[in-house]
């Protein structure tokens, strides 16, 4: 029936108009501030820099590859490499931020950021109290104001957080075995090498072969009585 759809669309508006005047699930606002929604745990707002540990600079995930500030569809990233390398969380050496900042304020919340970072070091905050009169500054964030840890990152999106962690743990038994096996290798290698018999001596011009005591006393039989030289 023509209008149909419209009817039906009116019909759900009205049911969820009254409804919400006796039902609690329908009540979808609230007095904030001083009331609060629980935030849902996909939710975005801007990016933040996971770090590891207790220190947010050692333990920072980020190593400078950039691949983010090149996929930024408004480039609001700006990073600097480092010159030098730290231990990544696996101890390899790696590059690192010597400055990355995001200009909040042109952020679109994209998390195209996110999706590109191979190293799960950005992930998107659920922070959104960040009004400021600073229409500048205030709103350009640096390395430090970005940094978040591991925990903070649990708590806001522990699913998520749990995932990454599985993740990160399976790639660092990974490498650690493979560390192993190599150091093993290398062990069994010169354990090899130490039993092995040594060379035999070459073979003088009668053919012979002298052993190394012999090759001692051929020498010293040449020499002139009385030790001069
Ligand atoms: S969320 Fe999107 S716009 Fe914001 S920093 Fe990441 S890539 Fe850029
Ligand atoms: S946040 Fe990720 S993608 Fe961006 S520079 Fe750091 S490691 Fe690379």
């Amino acid at each position: 029936m023509l209008g149909d759809g419209i009817l039906k669309g009116m019909a759900e508006t009205a049911r969820n108009f009254f409804g919400s005047y006796v039902s609690k699930e329908r009540l979808t606002t609230v007095e904030y501030p001083e009331q609060r929604i629980p935030t849902a745990e996909n939710a975005r707002v801007f990016p933040f820099l996971v770090y590891d540990g207790t220190d947010w600079e050692a333990g920072m995930r980020c190593v400078a590859c950039q691949i983010c500030e090149k996929e930024c569809p408004p480039k609001c990233i700006y990073i600097d490499k480092s010159t030098d390398k730290k231990p990544d969380y696996v101890g390899k050496p790696q590059f690192y931020p010597a400055r990355f900042d995001i200009d909040i304020s042109v952020c679109m919340s994209c998390q195209i950021c996110v999706e590109v970072c191979p190293f799960e070091a950005i992930k998107m905050d659920t922070q959104f109290e960040l009004a400021t009169d600073d229409r500048f500054g205030g709103l350009l964030y640096d390395r430090k104001e970005l940094s978040r840890s591991n925990e903070y990152y649990h708590a806001i999106h522990p699913t998520e957080a749990a995932e990454v962690d599985a993740r990160l743990a399976e790639e660092k038994a990974k490498v650690e075995a493979k560390a192993k096996a190599a150091a093993e290798a290398a062990a069994a290698k010169a354990a090899a090498a130490a039993t092995q018999p040594a060379a035999p001596a070459k073979a003088d011009s009668s053919g012979l072969a002298a052993t190394a005591p012999e090759a001692a006393s051929l020498t010293d039989a040449t020499k002139p009585a009385g030790g001069g030289s």
